[in-house]
Order: structure tokens, then C-alpha cells, then sequence
């Protein structure tokens, strides 16, 4: 079955995620449990852990239909010693809150060498974050996105992905995330079905979809190859219909939350319905 669905809202407390999800027909859902561009959050309070637990009670949603997302601020791969624990302390905090709310994955990006190490330094440097912060949690899996590859970003080829869980010790809490518009723009073609079968026969033997913990189905507004991140709307963008259309009959990915973060959150409803109906 596929779990489709939309990185949903959390004005007014995260215990408003699961309705908004329900509003819009969603079968998954993806929500940030902080504010993403800020360094400090306060605690999530009884009331909002409590609100959140019986929502998604009154909605039916389970754990595995949810992608919680991290900062943006958060960089594991930080070549400087200093931001590294700052963003390792954040992760850690985020990883907590997950938990709280039952919730049993963490998506986020791999980081940033940010021109001053090499990517595979700077990959190590995840690694050992993510075993660390593996260490200190329980219960929570750290969902490692594909990235476009924009500036000195970390996660555009699937061997990047490899790196980080090669190092990982405990690998059952490792897994990935899929970002179409991301692997798209990174040089990864989706747009046949010869094309589409060759980007995730790569997956499959470079990663593995047993990794699979979420997919982020976006179009994508940037050209193929460019390595720059511009989400769209589904088949409005350079992916097109046909793309969407053979993930959605792809039996590999089933049973994960599959999350639009596409442009117009207005007609996440109809975008959803349209996925669901390419289903043969
Ligand atoms: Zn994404
Ligand atoms: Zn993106």
C-alpha cells in the first residue's frame, strides 16, 4: 500500500499536524516538532505530547506513516569541531522529541563540507555524529536524505548515502530518504521507464531500498543535472507525469511515508488524489 501524504503545518503546536494531515486526505505526513530555522526550542509541554498521541489516535495514523524533518540549521558534517557539536546537540534534541510524540524516524540532510574539507571527510564526520547521537537515543531511526547537491551540500550521489551507512555501526537504526526532485536535479533521470528502472536499479545496488524509511515526491523546477533544489508542482515541473506514475506502481516502495513537499500547498488535496488514481 502506499502511505502518500504532505509535509503538513504546525501553527499553533504539533498537535495540530495530524488534523491537517486528514484535511487533505493525507495517508502520511511529514512536520517539523521545532521551529527549523532556529538553534533553540523550547520543550514540548504535556499538553502538546498528549494533544499529539490522541490526534493521532483520532485520525488513524501510525508511527511508520509519519517523516519528522530536522533543522536546516543542522550540519553534522561541519568540518569545524565547535558547530559539529552544536549540530549534534540540536540532532540529539530533535531525536528526544520524536520520541515523545511516538514517533520512530528522523529525516535530514547529511550536511555540509562547506569548501574546507574534502566529501569524504566531511562524510566521515556524519558518520561519527550519527553514532553518537545513535548511542545517546533509543528507539529513533536517522533517515539520511539525498540532496540536490547545491553549494558544498553532501548527498547527491547514492554512493554518499552508501559512505555514511557503511560507517554507521548500528545499522538498524539507519535508513534513507528519497527526494525525486533532489535525485532529478542531482543527475539521477526519472522521466522514462528505461530511465527510471536504470536511477533505481543504481539505488538498489548502491544503497538498497531495505533502507527505505520515506520518500519526498516532488517535480522539479530546476533542469536535470543542474544540482539545484527548486521543488514544483507534480507534473508542472521537468520530471513530468510519466515519472510519478511508474513510482506509484513501483512495488519496491510501499509501506513508507511518501510526502509531498511540493510548491502550492493549496492543491496538496487534488495532488494526492491525482497519485492515487496512477495506481494500476
Ligand atoms: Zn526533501
Ligand atoms: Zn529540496
Amino acid at each position: 500500500m502506499k502511505q502518500l501524504g504532505a509535509h503538513v503545518s504546525v501553527a499553533g503546536g504539533v498537535e495540530n499536524a495530524p488534523l491537517n494531515a486528514h484535511k487533505i486526505g493525507a495517508k502520511a505526513f511529514a512536520l517539523f516538532t521545532k521551529n527549523q530555522r532556529q538553534w533553540r526550542a523550547k520543550p514540548l509541554t504535556t499538553a502538546q505530547i498528549d494533544g499529539f498521541h490522541s490526534a493521532m489516535e483520532q485520525y488513524s495514523y501510525r508511527a511508520e506513516q509519519v517523516l519528522p524533518h530536522d533543522s536546516y540549521l543542522i550540519n553534522l558534517g561541519h568540518p569545524e569541531e565547535e558547530p559539529r557539536a552544536k549540530s549534534l546537540h540540536a540532532f540529539i534534541d530533535e531525536m528526544e522529541r520524536c520520541s515523545q510524540l511516538g514517533l520512530d524516524r528522523l529525516n535530514f540532510h547529511p550536511g555540509s563540507h562547506l569548501k574546507k574539507i574534502s566529501e569524504e571527510q566531511s562524510l566521515d564526520r556524519v558518520a561519527e555524529s550519527l553514532n553518537q547521537a545513535l548511542e545517546q537515543t533509543e528507539g529513533i531511526t536517522a533517515v539520511i536524505e539525498n540532496t540536490a547537491g547545491q553549494g558544498s551540500n553532501l548527498g547527491y550521489r547514492f554512493e554518499h548515502l552508501a559512505h555514511i551507512i557503511e560507517k554507521v555501526e548500528d545499522k538498524s537504526r539507519i535508513g534513507v530518504c528519497f527526494d525525486t526532485c533532489h535525485a532529478f536535479a542531482a543527475g539521477y533521470d526519472l522521466r522514462t521507464e528505461a530511465a527510471y528502472n536504470s536511477t533505481m536499479d543504481a539505488f538498489e545496488e548502491i544503497v538498497g531500498f531495505h533502507y527505505l524509511c520515506g520518500m519526498h515526491i516532488n517535480d522539479c523546477k530546476s533542469a536535470f543535472e543542474s544540482r539545484v533544489d527548486r521543488h514544483h508542482s507534480i507534473g508542472e515541473g521537468t520530471i513530468g507525469l510519466e515519472g510519478f506514475r511508474l513510482l506509484m506502481n513501483d512495488p519496491r516502495i510501499d509501506e513508507i511515508p511518501m510526502v509531498l513537499e511540493t510548491i502550492n500547498s493549496d492543491i496538496w488535496n487534488q495532488e494526492i488524489e491525482m497519485l492515487y488514481g496512477m495506481v494500476e
